[in-house]
This record gives structure tokens, C-alpha cells and sequence, in this order.
């Protein structure tokens, strides 16, 4: 039987008081293994390792030497490439065909483009003039935080962990990472790549356990975190927010998202249609940049529906590593019923259900597992709950429009703000509408395509801060002016 144990101080650690908790396969329910909770001993320690490795070998490093640790856990990430994919595979029940070519990739890549980034950053200088006919030179001075946490979500875990890891550690901070409770296995494997690469002992730590009265609230409230960095749910978001006020911590949070696509009739409809099928379905819907709703030009509703509603029956479903399989399970039982549900009040709020709708027959052997199928609907009124709430599943709802003002208006008639995705060959359309998008980040005919240099976030309630390329230093470092009388 699999252990998944805490990593603290460069060793794993069983929990103090016995306490473990099951991790299982979503492709069909078998138990992968046993997951160690951490409770409050295992956090004092990994805060405590983490705050002392500030002062160790790691706190004294230069940024050259550090930024050359990280570039080797990259290359090393992709020297175990299939071991993270495997255990990624199994965690997520997602397609070795979708995490070979984004989850694992880019979890490695998220080690280096981070510090070639800080590696050529300035920072600015100014010299003054004092009264006395003199001056002065002010320079800024960036240093690290220091123990930040870092919180993180299920849909890829190792991605969106390592997008923080990454930045965190390049800056000179160190971490205590605390995945979800779905998805404990690549975090837990990388305490060997870091071990294996000569990352000083404390500089990654990783606590295993659940939100409230467990690792996650434990890590929020511990005083020596100098900062939280947040990936998940709006709601849990606002605990995490009420946590960091206490000693005014600093916070990111990246959010959730009921995210639009925008399909105009002049756009290129092959690519649209298969832009939308990603982002409508890939990584079955759980994505929080997915586009949940769809809204398309009447002259081309009908088609742009039924191209979309062809191209979905032909998704094949099945075991993660057959080459040909292009959707997975969700991520849980408890997921499964959360979507089902609001599969089963689409239909009470009067949705058409124009496919799906409901849970496949994958055979003996995956029943048991976590599949849904791909849904599409159209028909529901603009109030309807499946419209506004994020349901982080394989769905969509397609509503034509007419104009380019009231889609507009459509689009930005929700409480979130993460992305939003426009169909269109006219540039001058595309500029137009995307800047008026409420959101972090606009799409013009792609969708997550994604340069690690530029700013990641969330507007509205979808988060607070932006990270990627330069714009994570405001977050990981403490920017100081120092003044020097000439
Ligand atoms: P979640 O909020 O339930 O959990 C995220 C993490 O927070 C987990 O590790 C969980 O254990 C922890 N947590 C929960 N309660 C906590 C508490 N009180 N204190 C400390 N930690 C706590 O989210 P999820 O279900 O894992 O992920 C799905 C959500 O994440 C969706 O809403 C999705 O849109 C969002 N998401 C956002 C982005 C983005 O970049 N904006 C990316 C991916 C996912």
C-alpha cells in the first residue's frame, strides 16, 4: 500500500497523532494509497524548518547559485518525467495524452522561466538633489519574504504548484506547500527531486490535510508565514483572506471563474469550434479558465451548436494512458455529485439538453469510477444558477445574441472575472470588445495559450494580485528603498 507522508526538513514524516486518509483513483475508485494528515506538530515543524532555512545555507546563497538549483530541479522533474505523469495520471484520472503535454511540462518549466525572469530584472534608481547643494542616490532592494505558504488545488496540481514554488523559491523565500486533499502525490514526489538536487533541508516542506480544522487552517494561522499564496475556490478564498489579516499578512489569491466565450459571426468557425472544444472540455471542464458559457452570433447559433454537439460525441472516453483517449473522470465522488447536480437543475430550469446531460456506461471495470458526460445545453434564462455559479465540469450553456454591446453586457454580467474568450477575424472588433472585458486575461481567437513573462489573475471576485513574469516580485519579495547621502 502507497504512504503519502509529509515533507518536512527534507525527510518524510508520518503524522504525530496516527491520522491518514484515503487517496483514490477517480478512473474507478481504487485505492491508491494512504495519505498522512498532517495536525498541528507536523506544521509547527515544516513552518519552523522552512524559517530556519532562511537563515542556513539557502539564505546565504546568491541569486546565481539559487537560480542554478532551480534550473536543475526542472531538468530533473523532466528526467523523472513519467513517474510524475503516472502518479499525476493516477490522482486526477486524467489522459497521459493531456499531462505529457501540459501538466508535467510545465510543472518543469515553471522552475526555470521564473528565474531567467528575476535573473534580468532591475530595479530603479533615482538621484536627488538636497538642500545643501549636495545629493543623494536612492536604489531599490529586493529581498525575500520569507516563509510563504502556498495552497493549492486539484485540477493540476502539479502546474499550479510549482507556478508558485517556482517564483517563491527564485525570489530566496522558502516554502510549505499544502496540496489538495485529491491530489497529494507529485507535490509529495518532488520532496525527493528536491533532495536529489541539493536544495537545502527546510527550503521545501509539504503538509498533507484538508481546509478547515486541519493543515490548511493550521498553515494560514501559523505566525511565522510571511505570506499566502492561494489557488482555489472564491469562498475558501475569503477564509484564507481573514486568516492573512491577522499579523497583515500579504495574500494572492487566484479564484474561480464562470468565464465567457464570445463567438461573432465573422469569425473563422474551425477554430472556433475547436478552441471552444477545449476550452469547454479539456481536462473533463475542470479548468478555472474554462468557458462555461458561450455566447454566439444568431446568424451562425444553429451551426456553431450543431458543430459543437458533433465534435463532443466524438470525444473518447477511457483509461488514462490509452493514446487515443482524450477525456477523463472528474476528480472525485464528491465532485461527481456536484456536477450531476447541477446536470439535474439545468433541466429543472428549463435547459434544453442538447447532449449528454447525464453518466456514461464505461463498462465493469470504470463504473465505479468518477465519469460524467460532456453536456451541452441552450435554452436557460440569463438568472438561471447554471448560468452564474461555476460548476468546474464538463458543461456548457450556448445562448445566441445580437449585437456587439449586448454580448458584451452578457459577458460581464457575473460576479467573476478570470478570463474570457472572443471569436473573431476582426482586429479591430477583437481589440474593441477585449479591453472591455471584466477580466485578468482576454483571448483573441486561442485560448490558455500562455506566456509565463506576462501578468496571471483574476479581476472581481476571481482574485486579488497578479503573478507570472515580473509581476509575482511585488508579491514574493519586500521591495526597500535605500537612500545614500553623497
Ligand atoms: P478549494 O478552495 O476547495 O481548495 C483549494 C485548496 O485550499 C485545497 O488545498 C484545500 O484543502 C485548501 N483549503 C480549503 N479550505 C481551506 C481553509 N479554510 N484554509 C486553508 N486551506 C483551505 O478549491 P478546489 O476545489 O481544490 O479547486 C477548484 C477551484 O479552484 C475552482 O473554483 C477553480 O476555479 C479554482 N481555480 C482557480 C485557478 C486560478 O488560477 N484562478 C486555477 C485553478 C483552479
Amino acid at each position: 500500500m502507497k504512504e503519502f507522508k509529509n515533507f518536512i526538513n527534507g525527510e518524510y514524516v508520518s503524522s504525530a497523532s496516527g491520522k491518514t486518509f484515503e487517496n483514490r483513483n477517480p478512473v474507478n475508485n481504487s485505492l491508491i494509497g494512504m495519505v498522512h494528515e498532517a495536525g498541528e506538530p507536523e506544521v509547527v515543524a515544516a513552518v519552523a524548518a522552512a524559517k530556519s532555512a532562511m537563515e542556513g545555507p539557502w539564505g546565504k546563497m546568491t541569486q546565481s547559485e539559487r537560480i542554478k538549483l532551480l534550473d536543475r530541479v526542472a531538468e530533473r522533474i523532466n528526467e523523472r518525467f513519467d513517474e510524475f505523469l503516472i502518479a499525476e495520471c493516477k490522482d486526477t484520472g486524467k489522459p497521459h495524452k493531456i499531462a505529457s503535454h501540459i501538466d508535467i511540462p510545465r510543472g518543469a518549466a515553471n522552475f526555470k522561466a521564473f528565474s531567467d525572469t528575476l535573473a534580468n530584472h532591475p530595479t530603479e534608481a533615482f538621484k536627488l538633489d538636497t538642500p545643501d547643494g549636495k545629493s543623494a542616490v536612492n536604489y531599490g532592494h529586493r529581498t525575500p519574504k520569507g516563509v510563504i505558504a502556498v495552497i493549492s488545488p486539484w485540477n493540476l496540481p502539479l502546474l499550479l504548484m510549482t507556478w508558485k514554488v517556482g517564483p517563491a523559491l527564485a525570489c530566496g523565500n522558502t516554502v510549505v506547500v499544502k496540496p489538495s486533499e485529491e491530489t497529494p502525490a507529485t507535490a509529495t514526489l518532488l520532496g525527493e527531486v528536491m533532495n536529489e538536487c541539493g536544495v537545502p533541508k527546510g527550503v521545501y516542506n509539504v503538509v498533507h490535510g484538508f481546509g478547515p480544522n486541519s493543515a490548511g487552517a493550521l498553515l494560514t494561522a501559523n505566525p511565522d508565514v510571511r505570506a499566502i499564496t492561494f489557488t482555489g475556490e472564491t469562498r475558501t478564498g475569503e477564509t484564507i483572506m481573514r486568516a492573512a489579516s491577522v499579523g497583515l499578512r500579504n495574500i494572492s489569491l487566484e479564484c474561480g471563474g464562470k468565464n465567457p466565450g464570445l463567438v461573432f459571426a465573422d469569425c473563422d468557425m474551425d477554430k472556433a469550434i475547436e478552441g471552444t472544444m477545449r476550452s469547454a472540455f479539456v481536462n473533463c471542464g475542470q479548468v478555472c479558465l474554462g468557458t462555461e458559457r458561450i455566447y454566439v452570433e444568431r446568424s451562425i447559433f444553429e451551426e456553431f451548436v450543431s458543430r459543437l454537439k458533433a465534435g463532443v460525441a466524438k470525444l473518447k472516453l477511457g483509461q488514462p494512458e490509452d493514446p487515443n483517449v482524450d477525456f477523463g473522470p472528474l476528480v472525485s465522488q464528491k465532485h461527481k455529485e456536484k456536477v450531476l447536480s447541477y446536470y439535474r437543475l439545468a433541466v429543472e430550469e428549463g435547459a434544453t439538453v442538447v447532449i449528454g446531460g447525464g453518466v456514461p456506461e464505461m463498462g465493469a471495470e470504470l463504473n465505479a469510477g468518477a465519469w460524467v458526460e460532456p453536456t451541452i445545453w441552450t435554452g436557460l434564462a440569463d438568472d438561471a444558477r447554471v448560468i452564474n455559479e461555476e460548476i468546474f465540469g464538463p458543461c456548457c450553456h450556448i445562448r445566441p445574441f445580437d449585437t456587439e454591446e449586448e454580448v458584451i453586457a452578457l459577458a460581464n454580467d457575473t460576479k467573476y472575472g478570470l478570463s474570457a474568450t472572443i471569436w473573431t477575424e476582426n482586429l479591430s472588433r477583437a481589440s474593441r470588445v477585449a479591453e472591455k472585458m471584466e477580466v485578468g486575461i482576454a483571448w483573441v481567437n486561442s485560448w490558455f495559450l500562455r506566456d509565463l513573462r506576462t501578468a496571471f489573475g483574476g479581476a472581481k471576485e476571481s482574485g486579488i494580485g497578479r503573478e507570472g513574469g515580473t509581476h509575482g516580485l511585488e508579491f514574493y519579495t519586500e521591495l526597500k528603498n535605500i537612500c545614500i547621502k553623497l
